[in-house]
């Protein structure tokens, strides 16, 4: 009988780095398979392509029922965004771990490299996540191990410490050079597309946190979509810019629950406010809608309302934009 083959979980963003850690680990003859996570805020897509052109299993899972709570109240604060991003990483890699069992991993491990990136990838943030994450002991970073102390993964003689590397700071260049290595020629641009790092979704959401309790994946995805305004603490109001804005909030209006408003005399954008709102407050949004149409200022415009309860035919006078301006979230 042989030896049992060592098994390893990798958390794969998509990048290089996520695509060296795991052929690191090959090299050893371990199996390696990877998990990519999904919230309205980031998605799986390009860890999707990488697993598919270096033949790598992906587990793809959405988190985003665990993601919010923590999102909301996170240990280490926020980056320059709504980004969470030591937390981020501890929740990660504490699924990952709770899904070293299903898929019979011996530990799990990420592509991140010391000193790579503020917060998250120092060594006291590093620190922080294995604290936090719940299974310190079982979290190996194969292109830094040999700057970072000694693991249980290693001293057990799971992995070999030799052949693991000792990567540190920003340059990219280790990172190229052991693509060559490895001939690994296509690899996406590194970092980016998480939402929660872009400063106006960030004040979108910020703004929605802290004016609704409870959240269903439409608001989330709303908050990517048209210009927000903030009428009261109960009630925003979502303005179409483009066509494509306007598409969106159809795709996401629930009739169940919201107000739709829309063009009838003019050409113009498409209004929603989340969760309805007074008669008259709808009228508002109206006006605030025709401000933004085809309509010509000083004469009247006609609009449709549906809500929950039924529709209705507005005439309205155009709001001029500049009026509207400081409900703004920006
Ligand atoms: S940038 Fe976004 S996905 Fe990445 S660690 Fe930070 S919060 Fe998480």
């Amino acid at each position: 009988m042989g030896l049992k083959k060592v098994k390893a979980l990798g958390l794969c963003s998509g990048g290089l780095d996520s695509i060296l850690a795991a052929l690191v680990l090959r090299r050893q003859g371990i199996y390696v398979q990877w998990v990519a996570f999904e919230t309205p805020f980031f998605s799986a897509e390009k860890a999707q392509n990488t697993a598919s052109k270096n033949n790598i299993p992906l587990i793809v899972k959405d988190i985003t029922d665990r993601y919010i709570p923590m999102l909301k109240n996170p240990r280490c604060g926020y980056g320059q965004g709504m980004n969470p991003c030591l937390d981020c990483h501890a929740l990660m890699f504490r699924i990952a771990g709770e899904m070293m069992a299903e898929t019979g991993s011996d530990f799990i491990f990420s592509g991140e490299v010391l000193g790579q990136r503020p917060m998250s990838q120092t060594k006291s943030g590093m620190r922080y996540v294995e604290k936090h994450s719940g299974y310190d002991g079982y979290i190996l970073r194969p292109l830094s191990a040999r700057c970072l102390p000694e693991t249980r993964i290693e001293k057990e003689g799971l992995v070999d410490r030799e052949l693991l590397y000792g990567l540190t700071g920003r340059s990219r260049k280790p990172q190229i050079a052991l693509a060559e290595e490895f001939g690994v020629a296509h690899y996406p641009a590194p970092a980016g597309g998480c939402l929660l790092t872009d400063k106006g979704y960030a004040s979108r959401l910020k703004d929605f946190l802290a004016h609704q309790a409870d959240w269903t994946r439409a608001d989330l995805e709303l908050l990517k979509h048209g210009r927000h305004l903030r009428v009261n603490a109960s009630v925003k109001l979502i303005v179409g810019r483009n066509q494509a804005d306007n598409e969106a909030i159809l795709a996401y209006y629930r009739q169940e629950s919201d107000v739709l408003i829309r063009m009838a005399s003019h050409p113009g954008p498409v209004g929603l406010i989340p969760h309805g709102a007074p008669e008259e407050t709808v009228r508002w949004a109206a006006s605030v809608c025709a401000g933004y149409s085809k309509a010509p200022a000083g004469q009247s415009a006609e609009l449709t309302a549906h809500a929950p309860d039924g529709g209705q035919r507005i005439q309205v006078a155009p709001i001029p934009n500049e009026q509207v301006q400081p409900l703004m979230i920006p």
